[in-house]
């Protein structure tokens, strides 16, 4: 099961109930993070989210309200003694943020903190995970994020092992477990000529801030959960334009013709306060929307069915 927890929800500036972008992917020991909004650290404890992780921090773009948190969290880290190395992923201005706040804030960290300047493509691989990122059309430089978590192979199926000459036992377990087997004849037989096919990984895109655009379009394309900022309603549709934004209406369609799962809607203006009228536009174009919440969670299983829990958790 792959965890996917808001931890901001807000936008531009953060409101009593809404804090700024912040959303972690919990899998099997791995906190992912995207974007480290302010107060990221509070959240981070209230969603008990761990000290030591195998964590990997990525930022879509370097506006202040995606990237304030930052120093706060790696303080917050180094207090309380987190050992493991600490990846962080973004535009290349990052690098100096964080040079920066090492140097005058006296943010010494202890565990080792690399940034990596990123651009489009593959970023992160590490066991069934990987993030891949996407330029979008915001202000400056800006990126999404695609993860994707890869199913294991499809059932063993014993009748074409036996097709193959396989002999029931240490082999037929082999090939279950996705390995190849050598017959005694010198015959390979691979774990694919014997199983179902594997499942296609299940996907979460994250918009970050962004015009709708080609580039989100092609990584939402049959997404199981897009996450996207919907910073305006159409009435505000020139202003959205004007900013580097996107409706809710525009994120509906872009939804809808992608053949999204599950649409969750975040960083919307404070203006809508809890809002209502963002929610409102979307759903009549595209049913399955949500409105992201701080601490809400989505629990995404491996059969592609997702569970949205409330902050408490359940
Ligand atoms: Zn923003
Ligand atoms: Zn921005």
């Amino acid at each position: 099961m792959i965890e996917i927890v808001f931890l901001g929800s807000g936008g531009s500036i953060p409101t009593e109930t809404r804090n700024h972008p912040a959303i972690a992917i919990r899998y099997e020991g791995w906190v992912l993070l995207l974007d480290a909004g302010e107060d990221v650290q509070r959240q981070y404890e209230r969603a008990q989210l761990g000290l030591n992780k195998k964590m990997a921090i990525f930022v879509t773009h370097v506006h202040a309200d995606h990237v304030l948190g930052l120093p706060g969290l790696l303080l917050r880290f180094s207090l309380l003694g987190r050992t493991k190395p600490l990846n962080i992923y973004g535009p290349s201005e990052l690098i100096e943020y964080v040079k920066v706040s090492q140097s005058t804030i006296n943010l010494g960290t202890t565990f080792e903190t690399t940034v990596h300047a990123i651009g489009p493509g593959k970023v992160f691989n590490e066991q069934d995970l990987s993030v891949r990122a996407f330029e979008v059309d915001h202000r400056g430089y800006a990126l999404g994020y695609e993860v994707t978590w890869a199913r294991s192979t499809g059932r063993f199926l014993p009748a074409k092992a036996k097709e193959f000459g396989v002999p029931q036992g240490p082999q037929w377990r082999a090939l279950a477990a996705g390995e190849s087997v050598e017959l005694e004849d010198g015959t390979m037989v691979s774990s694919d000529d014997v199983t179902e096919p594997a499942p296609k990984p299940l996907k979460i895109v994250y918009s970050g801030d962004t015009r709708p655009c080609d580039t989100l379009r092609k990584a939402a394309k049959e997404a199981d959960v897009l996450i996207c900022e919907a910073m305006y309603t159409t009435d505000h549709a020139v202003l959205a334009e004007e900013r580097g934004h996107s409706t809710a209406a525009a994120v509906a369609e872009l939804a809808k013709d992608s053949g999204v799962k599950l649409l969750i809607l975040t960083h919307w203006s404070p203006r809508y306060h809890e809002g209502e009228e963002v929610i409102g536009e979307a759903r009549p174009i595209f049913p399955n929307s949500v409105l992201a919440h701080d601490l809400m969670r989505i629990r995404l299983r491996k059969d592609g069915t997702a569970t949205i829990m409330n902050s408490s958790g359940h």
